[in-house]
């Protein structure tokens, strides 16, 4: 069963964002042809029964692709992967460092009182 299909060509993928071993469709050309792309792969479900429901659709569409059907977008679903691109894209890598940073800072610091403990007590043995 696919996980993803070419938009371009239907041939199955693995993951929506990968280059097609088919005919080399890239979707990075822009940001519609990703949200197609994720449209056309069970990545954009969350349970298991959403994505083996979805499966034996994106077989069926991937044969259509394969007859040169054009495949009709549901517009809503397409507007709302674009949006969720928009967020990721809105978010910065100093955000993300930040965040990071605080939710392993307190990690951190533990083990760096444990360091000082050890080297304490190795010091008061001698
Ligand atoms: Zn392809």
């Amino acid at each position: 069963m696919p996980n993803a299909i070419c938009i371009s060509c239907g041939f199955y993928k693995i993951e929506p964002w990968h280059k097609c071993p088919s005919c080399g469709f890239d979707r990075s050309s822009n940001d519609l042809a990703l949200a197609k792309s994720v449209y056309m792969s069970i990545g954009r479900y969350e349970t298991q029964i959403d994505k083996d429901r979805y499966h034996l659709e994106l077989e069926k569409m991937a044969q259509e692709i394969r007859k040169g059907t054009r495949i009709d977008y549901d517009k809503k679903e397409l507007n709302r992967l674009l949006h969720q691109k928009q967020i990721v894209d809105s978010i910065s890598l100093f955000t993300v460092v930040k965040t990071a940073f605080r939710i392993f800072l307190p990690g951190i610091l533990f083990l760096g009182l444990l360091v000082a403990v050890y080297f304490l007590f190795r010091l008061l043995r001698n």
